[in-house]
């Protein structure tokens, strides 16, 4: 088990965000880019069921000791605040191929299924736009957990369409509300290291979140394919072969029993065909 690397579990609005994120050094560790993320358990609509706070004591139990991860992902975007759970200048678990050069956003909400509203929607664009600006990071590198080579999760969910998150991003930089280039790239006067991945994770992270009932579903859909091609396989071949054996042992033995009447209707129409002179 990794040594839990904390977390920060405090909700900000998206200016106090921006505030925050500025205060930040990343000395040891900075991302290549954003994986972006929806929950999918718990929903939006479920979300405020319980404290924020709460949810973030219960994501950090969740994290360190039921899944013994070293971390979780950066951020969890709701409706009203975003939270920061694993701290933005360390890496974090949440896409098997790229925890260790990516910072991972969690949308709340399940956008298979639910409307990727303008209250969630504003505050993931703003997110985003403060954490481009924060490093100088291209919105374009920006990527769904869903393409990760290496998950089987539709994450996010469909109702949160790629394209409109990147051009949203890019205007929002535009706009020079979030300064695009960030922070400088040397702090206090030593340049930052250079990106190379870190150590993977035992068990690497995976949308850890949505492991409830949504994702299993989701999971056996996506295996879909594979499982309409198996299934009929091995539910037709395995009967025809018992068929097929079964009919030749019987075949084999009641051969005698058969040959003697077949031989006697035959005999019986040869010898009708012979006196009715054909
Ligand atoms: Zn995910």
């Amino acid at each position: 088990m990794s040594a839990w690397k904390g977390t920060v579990g405090k909700g900000f609005t998206a200016d106090a965000f921006s505030d925050y994120v500025a205060t930040l050094a990343f000395p040891a560790w900075r991302p290549q880019f954003v994986v972006l993320h929806n929950t999918a358990v718990p929903t939006l609509a479920d979300w405020h069921s319980v404290p924020g706070d709460v949810r973030m004591k219960n994501l950090e139990s969740y994290y360190q000791n039921g899944q013994q991860w070293s971390a979780g992902p950066h951020l969890f975007v709701a409706d009203d605040l975003i939270w920061v759970f694993t701290p933005l200048n360390v890496s974090g678990v949440h896409s098997p191929s790229w925890n260790s050069i990516t910072w991972g956003v969690e949308i709340i909400g399940d956008y298979a299924v639910e409307p990727f509203g303008p209250a969630v929607r504003e505050n993931t664009l703003s997110a985003l736009a403060t954490l481009h600006a924060a490093l100088g990071l291209n919105p374009d590198t920006l990527r769904l957990h869903k393409e990760d080579p290496r998950t089987t999760h539709m994450c996010p969910g469909k109702n949160v369409i790629k394209a409109e998150i990147v051009q949203g991003v890019h205007d929002r930089l535009a706009v020079g509300e979030h300064v695009p280039g960030g922070l400088p790239t040397t702090q206090g006067g030593r340049a930052r290291e250079p990106l190379r991945p870190r150590k993977q994770e035992k068990k690497p992270g995976d949308c850890p979140v949505g492991t409830g009932a949504a994702t299993f579903y989701i999971n056996l859909w996506r295996r879909l394919p594979a499982v309409m091609v198996i299934t009929p396989l091995v539910v037709a071949l395995v009967p025809a072969l018992m068929a097929a054996f079964v009919a030749t042992l019987m075949a084999a033995m009641l051969t005698p029993f058969f040959a003697i009447p077949v031989t006697a209707i035959t005999g019986v129409y040869q010898l009708s065909a012979i006196r009715s002179g054909r």
